[in-house]
């Protein structure tokens, strides 16, 4: 079936025609659209849907004309009719205001350098070196000693390792398994401190221990983590905005096709705009996309039941189809997910150009690794698709996926994105890990879980930044509720954030709360 037929059978679903002059209108996007993204757009979905809520709104009559689809998606149509010009503004054309002040710190994509199974041996030597370096920069951490030369009969000691495991015991305790590069010891937590301490750390984490020696055993008096110093947040100069994006999920048949172009049209100032984004839409710098830009092929069984395009070349066709929408004067960055065409195991490099040719072609895109540290108009963010964070969520008592910021709290004070080994988070044995936090970001972004969230941390600024992806049936199967289309916006000069929703027309001008 055509998708013009398509669009036909969903406007009779609903009772309503479409007019010859709307028909030949879907039939010009069709051809313009087709040419890269094959047969059934889906655009054409959202479309008809929009028009006819917006119909029902106005109560104005059974048949979609022209004017309805344009008035539904301007943003579309004036493509197909006139290039978008986007009006000079006096803010943007100011001084230098727009000289993009972009420096990628840290990009794994050219750092990689993978080894053999041998690799892990240095990976996890990598690890504790660097974190240990972190840890000894606070004076409590002074004197530790190495495990191999602990004397167990008696005396205070500190001993710093990665957490290689943690068992109950019989006594109600919970016995503590530590690894350092001279060897290896079980420390013993009784008091309901020292347990509650050990529940906040994950395992394969650096961690230093304070314990009391006494018979051959070692009990827990203190657990010390690497975590991030109280220091003040770098902010920019003058005012200006970035978006923060992730888990499009373009491709999949629960993609919120309708809530993203309704972003679209906003960002690119076709509507939408109240008074108060004005002053946004004109300080608007940087776009970050953090990951999961298409739902992919064959990222689980039975995903092609799932899918409105099976062609992963296709998918990525379709978000150069969206993102070209954004304005050229807004520099977007994005990085892959566990979605995404890369390397799957952490740290994933680009996506690269064999599969996202037009998008790596895209003059305001800039393709980078997960994960990444940006340096936008001397702002620190690190930006990390997330997907330890289901491990973190697993097995850290109290914490749920309503809350992601307080899992993306755990990853800051191990300082390490994905600590957890041999999980749900594939690790690549490299010779160097890079996925210890060694700079402190001042915004940490990250997506993967769907659902959102925002907190400071000491002055680090968290956003957890949501999905367009509607409920799976995986999710509802875990009892997941995600939150689709909202937006935060953050303010680079105060780290301050706006969020958006742009899930139904009606709610683009609410404005939400973290
Ligand atoms: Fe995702
Ligand atoms: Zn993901």
């Amino acid at each position: 079936m055509s998708s013009v037929q398509k669009a036909l059978e969903i406007a009779l679903g609903f009772g309503y025609q479409i007019d010859p002059s709307a028909l030949k209108l879907l039939v010009k996007l069709g051809e313009k659209r087709c040419k890269k993204t094959g047969e059934a757009d889906p655009s054409f979905e959202a479309i008809i849907k929009e028009a006819i809520a917006l119909k029902g709104k106005s109560q104005s009559g059974l048949t979609i004309q022209s004017r309805d689809l344009k008035e539904a998606f301007p943003i579309i149509f004036d493509f197909v009719d006139t290039p978008i010009v986007l009006p000079e503004d006096p803010v943007q054309t100011e001084g230098n205001f727009l000289k993009s002040d972009v420096e990628v710190v840290k990009d794994p994509s050219g750092d990689i350098q993978p080894t053999g199974i041998e690799g892990f041996a240095q990976l996890f030597k990598s690890r504790y070196d660097k974190i240990l370096h972190i840890l000894m920069e606070r004076p409590e951490a002074r004197q530790i000693t190495k495990i191999s030369k602990v004397n167990m009969e008696k005396g205070n000691v500190k001993i710093a390792g990665l957490v290689f495991g943690k068992r109950p015991t019989k006594s109600g305790g919970i016995e503590v398994t530590l690894d350092d590069d001279s060897g290896r010891t079980t420390v013993l937590a009784l008091s309901q401190d020292a347990k509650r301490s050990v529940g906040e750390i994950t395992l394969d984490q650096c961690v230093m221990v304070e314990a009391e020696a006494s018979q051959g055993r070692l009990l827990v008096k203190n657990i010390m983590q690497p975590d991030i110093p109280s220091k003040l947040a770098s902010t920019s100069k003058k005012s200006v905005y970035v978006i923060l994006l992730s888990d499009l999920h373009i491709g999949s048949d629960k993609f919120l096709e309708g809530a993203f172009m309704r972003f679209l049209e906003w960002v690119g100032g076709r509507s939408g705009i109240s008074e108060e984004d004005q002053e946004i839409m004109r300080r608007l710098k940087y776009v970050v996309i953090g990951g999961d830009v298409v739902d992919g092929v064959g990222v689980f069984p039975n995903q092609e039941f799932e899918l409105s395009e099976q062609n992963i070349f296709k998918q990525y066709e379709m978000v150069y189809e969206k993102l070209r929408l954004v304005p050229k004067h807004l520099q977007m960055f994005v990085i892959p997910g566990n979605h995404d065409a890369t390397r799957q195991a952490l740290p994933q490099p680009m996506i690269p150009k064999k599969y996202a040719e037009s998008l790596h072609k895209l003059e305001n895109l800039k393709m980078l690794g997960d994960p990444c540290l940006l340096k936008l108009d001397g702002v620190l963010i690190l930006s990390y698709h997330g997907r330890s964070l289901d491990d973190v969520l697993a097995t850290t008592p109290g914490l749920s996926y309503e809350k992601p910021e307080e899992a993306m709290k755990v990853l800051l004070r191990a300082r390490h994105l994905a600590p957890i080994f041999g999980h749900r988070t594939p690790i690549a044995p490299e010779t160097e890990d890079h996925l210890v936090i060694d700079v402190v970001p001042d915004i940490f972004h990250a997506g993967h879980v769907h659902t959102v969230g925002q907190d400071r941390y000491k002055s680090t600024l968290i956003i957890n930044s949501g999905t367009w992806q509607a409920q799976t049936g995986y999710q509802a199967n875990l009892g997941i509720s995600p939150r689709p289309g909202l937006v935060p916006i953050v303010n680079l000069s105060t780290l301050d954030v706006v969020w958006k929703d742009f899930l139904t027309s009606s709610s683009i001008n609410s404005r939400q709360a973290g």
